[in-house]
């Protein structure tokens, strides 16, 4: 089956004097819902899009948190998701970080756990998270509904930056948010509607294409990680490796401290040296330059695309004895 046409009308016009299910676009466009159902089908709940998957965080804290609630978040998630609660510190949200291997703390009303973790590639803990009296958010991002379906494992909302993996081909910056609750799938999309934090047509037509090539990636992605994973372990350059055992991110740190992570860093050729992770072209960056000492300085992390596994390994081994 083909895509559904690119909608990109702003109008369309009322049916017998009434708004039909289409009227303006910030409320609803046809493409968008189209690949809201896809990602639904895939998360086995309702999925909401965003105009990217930080548009998504902002959106869940905002519309289902109240001024003075603590969100309890992974400890070594995505920085740019505490850095965003400290940015909310000022409407008056708390946020505290928490070994999310273990269960979360008491008093919160919001856990928020990554999986993997990125860029250290923790997994949660499902059941003691499940356990907690306050709703569970799992960002899912790295692992992408082909290696879990957060939903079965008792979270209450999922979490994407559809920018990476669900979109797959570094063109496009989205979000989503997947969940059961009818109230509170009403009250985002009503919160979506009023704030404009919302998906172009043409950004929910790009990851219409991106899930048809989802399952393919993903696995390929993970075949490839493993195998360079298990070969950076071995190598004696490569002081710690850090991977879930599937999906495509991994991080390693490289001995020899800063200067020869920067070596490593700066001199792969097939390996892209640039931000992000999800895409069908490697990745590899340093996180220090980001995230400070949050990270260790020789940390790289490596975003697995869909070249030969053998041509990567010979690019990164060339950079290691660089
Ligand atoms: N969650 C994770 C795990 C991420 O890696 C990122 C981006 O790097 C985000 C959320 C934020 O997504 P976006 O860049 O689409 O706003």
């Amino acid at each position: 089956m083909g895509l559904p046409p690119l909608d990109r009308s702003t109008i369309w016009p009322f049916e017998g004097g009434e708004p039909g299910d289409f009227y303006y676009q910030r409320y609803a466009h046809p493409t968008g819902v189209a690949a809201e159902r896809s990602l639904g089908e895939l998360e086995g709940g309702e999925a909401l899009l965003f105009s990217s998957g930080s548009g998504a965080s902002t959106s869940v804290v905002l519309a289902l948190l109240e001024p003075g609630n603590t969100i309890a978040v992974a400890e070594g998630c995505y920085y740019g998701t505490p850095t965003l609660f400290r940015e909310l510190e000022r409407w008056g949200l708390k946020h505290v970080e928490f070994d999310q291997t273990k269960a979360p703390p008491d008093g919160v009303q919001l856990v928020w756990l990554e999986a993997p973790s990125n860029p250290f590639l923790t997994m949660p803990n499902f059941e003691a998270a499940a356990a907690h009296p306050a709703p569970v958010l799992v960002d899912a991002t790295a692992a992408t509904p082909v290696h879990l379906r957060a939903l079965e494992r008792g979270a209450d909302l999922v979490l994407h930056s559809a920018t990476k993996y669900l979109s797959g081909h570094s063109d496009v910056l989205l979000g989503a948010v997947i969940a059961r609750d009818e109230a509170k799938v009403a009250r985002l999309r009503e919160f979506r509607s009023r704030s404009g934090i919302v998906a172009a047509p043409d950004a929910a037509w790009l990851l219409l294409r991106g899930l048809k090539t989802l399952d393919l990636r993903v696995r390929r992605q993970t075949e490839t990680a493993k195998e360079l994973a298990s070969r950076l372990d071995a190598d004696p350059r490569v002081e710690t490796v850090r991977y879930a055992g599937f999906g495509g991110l991994l991080s390693f740190d490289v001995a020899g401290g800063t200067g020869a992570a920067r070596t490593v860093e700066t001199s792969t050729s097939l390996i892209m040296n640039a931000t992000s992770l999800g895409g069908a072209e490697s990745t590899m960056e340093s996180r220090h330059r980001w995230e400070g000492d949050r990270v260790p300085e020789n940390l790289l992390r490596l975003s697995v695309g869909l070249e030969d596994v053998d041509e990567l390994w010979a690019d990164l081994e060339q950079a290691l004895s660089g």
